[in-house]
């Protein structure tokens, strides 16, 4: 039998070898910023077009290349950065494979020019799918350039496979910010479509994560510091009143390099315990140094997962620094000259005179005596409090909290007592602030006549109502959901949406990679009621927003709907405005734990059915059950 095994042709393997190296403009993005790093430039310019697909140049000043260095880098396995497997230990560079340009070089059109300082000449290098096509001396300035157009030309599938600008940039973007983050002593300028995005002078890791990330950032930052034998750590984490929905600014640079860890991310998460609402996620820019022969960055292809020798104190370490850092600036604000003041107290409270709340306890109360609860607590007449008719004690029949503005819940039992002290405690402390859980109240209109049927809101979750076939239990959150998105979506698609217009507009500020996704939604948004009045690079104004929609929820619901459009806007305008109408009613619509006025739960079940499709939320969730009186019948035949 004849053999049939042979080797592959060089180019072959190269463009194989390539997928693992190049998935989207942004790795090559990756690789060539990084390169420029190793290359000990202080100055690195990033040029795209068409989010990377057309070109990704990225121009630097380091040490250039010889002739011969120029021919070689593009071969597989070529490197100047490890001569051995040992060297795998004491790596300081970032990229030490060897196979990034080959890898490149083998599925786009690529340019070259490069030029070493003490050299006269440069060397100018075309190849394109493998192959060279000409090398030339040529007159350079000192450094390298690489410029890499039509990426992925011969293989259309990959192509193809590539998404919309507007997610291949922000893959960029993330790509960019990674690097130039790590780096704050290079200046780097980042240049998409022929306008400038960044242009980020060398400076000191506080100004590179401001410049970064809007001038708004700066006052959201406390430093980080500790040096010890295993660990340095230097950086910030945000105060926690400006945790986000999303965990959009989350970094950890171990040695320079940008790196995923879960289990570092659990040890900041564990030192802002108590701090955050559920589910809201801090912003952090931490640097860690650590020996680089404890670390091993050799475990994932794409080298942003590490192995450390000892995780367990680093964990420890990095949770009491942070821990440490966040308590400074809550218990001792003066030290830190910087701070407004304004940022002390939630705005909703800080016109508002304190008020030490009281509370009546019936010390002869026993609840377990008899049945006779009524009797001590009833509801008040405005079903909006209750009082006391023990008499005992002054101010007995009015609200303790009122002061607070806050509703109290009309319920009988003694339990009630500790449900008002539960909300009070954790409402008013000071890092619960306006974007969090704004419920809104479900509906405005006073005049609704009271139902004939009566409804019941059990745990603050489900609401009950007899119907004639039995009953009803109603989800409070997924149908209002249900009845906020198809609001939502008819006054997108009949474009109907009246706005109320803000006395003061709005700026809201936001990352350049959120503003060109903010920027391409703003058609969609329109149509729901929002008015933009004009936009600068790092913030929006928004003078009017949705009928429906308060003020203070606007910021909550732009973050929401960045949130969910991680993964890209859809393509049509149709699941565009589906996607926006959803988060929009994900982040407006009432909440499982918020109580519900009589007459919200009445207007809830009513608009529900109402709706044209009310038996599942926009998620598709059953938004209510029935239960029939011989379905009950038969439970108590048993
Ligand atoms: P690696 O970075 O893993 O060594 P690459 O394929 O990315 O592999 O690069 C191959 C070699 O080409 C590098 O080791 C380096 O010597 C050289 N090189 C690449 N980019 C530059 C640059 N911008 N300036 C100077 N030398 C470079
Ligand atoms: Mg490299």
């Amino acid at each position: 039998m004849s053999s049939i095994i042979q080797l592959l042709p060089d180019h072959v393997a190269n463009q194989i070898a390539a997928g693992e190296v190049v998935q989207r403009p942004a790795s090559v993005v990756k690789e060539l910023l990084e390169n420029a790093v190793d290359a000990k430039a202080t100055d690195i310019k990033l040029i795209i077009k068409d989010a990377g697909k057309s070109l990704v140049q990225v121009i630097d000043n380091g040490m250039g290349m010889s002739v011969t260095d120029a021919r070689l880098c593009f071969e597989r396995h070529a490197t100047s950065k490890i001569r051995q497997a040992e060297d795998l230990f004491s790596l300081c560079t970032k990229g030490f494979r060897g196979e990034a340009l080959a890898s490149i070089a083998a599925i786009a059109h690529m340019e070259m020019k490069t030029k070493q300082d003490q050299e006269e000449l440069g060397t100018h290098i075309v190849i394109e799918g493998s192959k060279f096509v000409s090398q030339e001396v040529a007159v350079l300035p000192k450094g390298t350039s690489f410029a890499v157009k039509n990426l992925f030309f011969n293989i259309p599938a990959r192509r193809n496979f590539l998404k919309s600008d507007v997610v291949e940039f922000r893959h960029v973007m993330d790509e960019f910010q990674r690097v130039a983050l790590a780096h704050p002593n290079i200046h780097f300028t980042f240049y998409h479509n022929g306008s400038e995005m960044f242009n980020l002078p060398a400076a000191g890791y506080r100004q590179r994560v401001v410049g970064m990330f809007s001038g708004k950032t700066n006052e959201k930052l406390v430093p980080v510091t500790e040096d010890t034998e295993i660990i340095n750590v230097q950086g910030f984490v945000c105060k926690p009143e400006f945790a986000k929905k999303n965990r959009g600014e989350q970094f950890f640079f171990v040695n320079d390099r940008f790196i995923k860890s879960g289990y570092l991310h659990h040890a900041v998460m564990a030192a802002y315990d108590g701090l955050l609402k559920d589910g809201s996620q801090p912003s952090y820019f931490l640097y860690l140094q650590v020996p680089p022969n404890t670390i091993d960055i050799n475990i994932h292809p794409t080298k942003t997962e590490i192995k450390f020798d000892d995780e367990q104190a680093l964990y420890a370490i990095l949770r009491a620094s942070i821990k440490h850092s966040l308590g400074q600036f809550n218990v001792a604000p003066v030290l830190d000259f910087d701070r407004d003041s304004n940022l002390d107290t939630p705005y909703h409270y800080k016109d508002m005179e304190a008020e030490t709340p009281t509370i009546q306890v019936d010390g002869t109360f026993n609840p377990f005596t008899d049945d006779k609860t009524n009797q001590h607590y009833t509801k008040s007449s405005s079903g909006s409090g209750y009082s006391s008719n023990s008499g005992s004690g002054s101010g007995s029949g009015s609200n303790s909290y009122s002061g607070y503005n806050k509703r109290v819940e009309p319920t009988t039992s003694w339990e009630s007592l500790y449900v008002g002290l539960e909300t009070e405690s954790i409402e008013s402390s000071p890092f619960n602030f306006e974007n969090e859980e704004v419920t809104s109240s479900l509906f405005n209109d006073e005049d609704v006549e009271q139902a004939i049927h009566k409804t019941y809101q059990i745990h603050k979750k489900y609401i009950v109502s007899p119907i004639k076939s039995g009953m009803v239990i109603v989800d409070q959150q997924r149908a209002h959901q249900r009845i906020l998105y198809e609001q939502f979506l008819l006054n997108m698609t009949v474009n109907q949406a009246s706005s109320q217009q803000l006395l003061f507009p709005l700026n809201l500020f936001y990352s350049s990679g959120e503003m060109e996704l903010i920027e391409e939604l703003k058609p969609s948004l329109e149509t729901t009621g929002f008015v933009f009045d004009g936009a600068e690079s790092d913030h929006i104004v928004i003078s009017g927003i949705p009928v429906n929609i308060t003020e203070s929820e606007v910021s909550l619901v732009i973050e929401q709907l960045l949130g969910d459009l991680q993964d890209g806007i859809p393509a049509n305008s149709y699941s565009q405005n589906d996607t926006i109408a959803k988060s929009m009613a994900k982040s407006l619509a009432v909440k499982t734990g918020s109580y519900l006025t009589e007459k919200e739960q009445d207007n809830l079940v009513n608009g529900l059915f109402a709706c044209k499709d009310p038996n599942i939320s926009p998620f598709q969730k059953p938004t209510f059950i029935t239960m029939r009186v011989e379905d009950i019948d038969k439970k108590f035949a048993l």
